[in-house]
């Protein structure tokens, strides 16, 4: 009987240990996860908040935590990898910075707990305010784009084809003299726009500061894209969905060459009046006049310049895009923030660089704590030196003159990247008489 009784336990517990000790092993493992991804989002927060990175700049999901059921399936959806992260089971944003607005979290969501919205209560988004065909309160004064509102490529084409379908429809378009249209910034929005307004065989020019590709062309080298299909004027539909930079760049400049568009590289336009029905505009380089203008500048508004003799020398850049190509070459970046500490790092960290950092403040003091380590430990043993307290003070074709509390320094010089921050678009819009909104947690979808 006793033996039988055990047998008859041990055959009890059986269907328990087949199938209930792997069920527990998976709540251990998954228990564990769980609190290491805790840890990791946590410390991304806080790093976050340390450096003072804790705004997205534009668009970005808003998590509402009573309708969070913590499964995680918005982070895996995230494109640029680290932007959410779990905190207390619950999804947070931790790297407000790195957040492009993609909307992929809000499409995994299955419990709708995440918006897309613009602004935040802290740092409202300034936007122009427009109508439903672009136009702002200036007549004839379009926007399209980023600086519109709405970021993402797809966005950008889509508004940039649809401004100019509304502004060919404006009584005196051509007619008269002036050219038909004045496009300002050649990124996706300015592109598609000048591709539309070829279409439609309008008088345009297309003006840009620097060359055709706008802010893709300053994603960091093999950065992946992550698009939608969209229909461009004069080529019909791409199908784009996961491309390189270098890709779509190729792609857009072989669309630039086939299709003959006129674009203006470095030529930065600095003013816009109105004038007899239409615009007068003054760029770096000359006048134009237009009965409509569209401004596709997107956000990363105009590089600060130094102001001082050469800086016009091709040699200077005003950001780092491919750390490798400076490999054996003499660096000088200047700037006292985190771009410039990055981007001293990244090309001391290249074969036979060397690099010096020139600030003219005292301290790192804008700089994450971790930024300012690194570059302590890189200051000892790589070949990059860090000038306290120094100006540029002129850029030559062989060499740079800085100014120090010690006096004149010259140093042999192959490149110069100057990270001294930019001016933000605001106040060129408001100078064209443009109407600007403060965006703050605005539902964009
Ligand atoms: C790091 C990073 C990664 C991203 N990844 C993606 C991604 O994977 N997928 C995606 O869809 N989106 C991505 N985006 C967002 C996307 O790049 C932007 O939303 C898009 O480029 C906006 O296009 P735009 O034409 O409105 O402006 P921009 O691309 O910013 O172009 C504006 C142009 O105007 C020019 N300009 C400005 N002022 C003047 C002036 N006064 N005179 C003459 N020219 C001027 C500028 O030089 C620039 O070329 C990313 C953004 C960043 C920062």
């Amino acid at each position: 009987m006793f033996g039988t009784g055990l047998f008859d336990g041990a055959a009890d517990l059986l269907p328990w240990l087949v199938y209930g000790a792997p069920l527990l092993l998976i709540w251990l493992v998954r228990g564990r996860r769980r609190r290491a991804q805790h840890r990791r989002s946590l410390a991304a927060l806080d790093e976050s908040r340390s450096a003072g990175l804790s705004e997205p700049p534009s668009l970005h999901p808003l998590i509402d935590p009573s309708l969070c059921l913590g499964c995680g399936t918005c982070v895996t959806a995230c494109p640029e990898g680290d932007v959410l992260g779990m905190v207390h089971g619950k999804a947070r944003l931790v790297n407000p910075t790195h957040c492009i607005g993609h909307g992929a979290c809000q499409e995994a969501c299955p419990q709708d707990a995440i918006s897309l919205v613009l602004g935040t209560e802290n740092r409202p988004v300034a936007i122009p305010v427009t109508g439903p065909d672009f136009q702002t309160n200036v007549p004839g004064l379009f926007v399209a784009g980023e600086i519109a509102g709405m970021g993402l490529i797809r966005n950008a084409v889509e508004q940039g084809r649809q401004a100019v379908a509304s502004i060919r429809t404006l009584p005196g378009i051509g007619a008269g003299s002036d050219l038909d249209l004045a496009i300002v910034g050649a990124g996706p929005a300015g592109l598609a726009a000048s591709l539309a307004a070829q279409e439609a065989g309008l008088r345009y020019v297309t003006l840009e500061q620097d060359t055709l590709g706008g802010t893709v062309s300053h994603y960091p080298r093999g950065k992946i894209v992550m698009t939608r299909p969209v229909e461009l004027p004069l080529v019909g539909p791409v199908r784009f969905a996961e491309t390189t930079k270098e890709e779509l760049l190729a792609f857009w400049r072989r669309v630039q060459g086939e299709t003959r568009i006129r674009i203006r590289d470095r030529e930065r336009v600095e003013k816009i009046d109105r004038a007899d029905g239409g615009f007068a505009i003054d760029t770096t380089r000359g006048h134009y006049r237009a009965r409509a203008v569209l401004l596709a500048i997107g956000r990363r508004g105009t590089p600060r310049k130094l102001g001082v003799p050469g800086e016009e020398r091709p040699k200077v850049v005003y950001s780092l895009v491919d750390p490798e190509q400076y490999a054996g070459r003499r660096v000088l970046v200047v700037g006292g923030g985190d771009s410039a500490i990055e981007a001293a790092l990244a090309i001391s960290e290249q074969p036979r660089a060397a690099v010096a950092l020139s600030y003219r403040g005292e301290a790192f003091s804008r700089a994450k704590p971790k930024n300012r380590e690194r570059l302590q430990a890189a200051e000892t043993v790589r070949a990059l030196s860090v000038l306290l307290g120094s100006q540029v003070a002129e850029i030559r074709e062989r060499d740079v003159v800085l100014d120090t509390d010690k006096g004149r320094l010259e140093l042999p010089n192959d490149d110069v990247i100057v990270c001294a921050g930019g001016e933000v678009p605001t106040p060129f819009l408001q100078a064209a008489g443009i109407e600007i909104q403060q965006a703050r947690q605005r539902r964009m979808r």
